[in-house]
């Protein structure tokens, strides 16, 4: 193991001159109050996040140092945890800062940041009022983006079997940390040899995919399922209707849809945190925009680089 020497030599000196860096360039991870190393950060067996999915969290964008729309996924963080009763341990404005010092120690410019509020520690029953703290997670880090050809030549997707989780049930608004539906139908992507899949709600009308929400186009109008088809209001999703659109001059209209609408659409596209926008040229068996990613979707995705590429909105 780096650091630990055996013996005094020449070797030694190596080992201990990468333990050093090592250490210096070992992520930080805000942990209840502190800032830990990324091998010290650890919850507890007893934390009903893990023995029972209960808990939400977030996933944002950092572009050029710049958090993408972090008061939205501040505010989304709380009302989910409002919906599950989960009292956070620390307000709004010091998850906020603490997220952006997260960022600064880790020296981060471009990355990926997950903030996370576990039920905390409690007992092995049911009973979330039997633990007495919530836990508190900010992990920072570089973010992995999608192939650049996804935006070049678009993605496949299937419509899952499994459907969504009814809004009675688990509202999908809710971003817990219980995501096996999605993981579910995500498996059927995954079997298909595909990036994504649509899920319709038990309606049988089209709400979102596994971890991105859908849009499609058809003789011009943009639309995109409605918040009561049980969706997760996605952060993206939102400013592709109060901005994107808008500075293509288009308009967003919500609509409740069955999955023969988005098959005969003209075009197709997801949009989430990791995916940003991305063109679907094929569902199941049926060929989207001719195979290709079609002229609204990539105008859409410049747009929204362009935005993101200078002065990302925080609000
Ligand atoms: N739907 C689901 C189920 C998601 O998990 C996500 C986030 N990955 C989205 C939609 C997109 O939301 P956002 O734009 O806020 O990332």
């Amino acid at each position: 193991m780096a650091g630990m020497t055996k013996s005094v030599g020449k070797t030694d000196i190596v080992e201990v001159v990468a333990s050093a860096k090592e250490t210096k360039s070992m992520l930080k991870i805000w942990l209840d109050g502190r800032l830990v190393d990324k091998d010290e950060a650890k919850v507890s067996v007893f934390d009903h996040g893990l023995l029972y999915g209960d808990g939400c969290f977030e996933g944002i964008r950092v572009y050029s140092g710049r958090i993408f729309k972090f008061r939205s996924h501040l505010e989304r963080l709380f009302r989910s945890a409002e919906k599950l009763r989960l009292k956070p341990a620390y307000t709004i404005d010091e998850i906020d800062r603490a997220t952006r010092e997260t960022v600064t120690v880790n020296e981060l410019t471009d990355a990926y940041i997950r903030l996370v509020l576990t039920r905390g520690f409690g007992d092995l029953g049911l009973n979330p009022f039997n633990c007495p703290t919530s836990g508190t997670i900010i992990i920072a880090d570089k973010i992995q983006l999608y192939p650049p050809e996804f935006y070049e030549t678009g993605v496949a997707v299937v419509v899952a079997d499994r459907p969504r989780i009814p809004i009675k049930c688990l509202d999908p608004s809710v971003k817990s940390l219980n995501y096996l539906n999605s993981i579910l139908a995500k498996t059927e992507a995954i079997e298909a040899g595909v990036l994504e899949a649509i899920m319709l709600n038990t309606d049988g009308y089209v709400s979102e995919c596994t971890g991105d929400n859908l849009f499609f186009i058809k003789d011009g109008v943009v639309y995109t399922p409605p918040t009561d088809s049980g969706i997760l209001h996605g952060i993206t999703r939102q400013f592709v209707i109060d901005d994107i659109a808008p500075a293509c001059g288009l308009e967003v209209q919500e609509k409740m849809v069955r999955i023969d609408e988005v098959l005969a659409a003209d075009e197709v596209f997801l949009t989430g945190t990791a995916a940003e926008i991305i063109g679907v040229t094929k569902i199941d068996e049926t060929v989207i925009s001719g195979g290709k990613v079609g002229p609204i979707t990539r105008s859409f995705n410049e747009e929204f680089r362009r935005r993101v590429a200078a002065d990302a909105p925080e609000d």
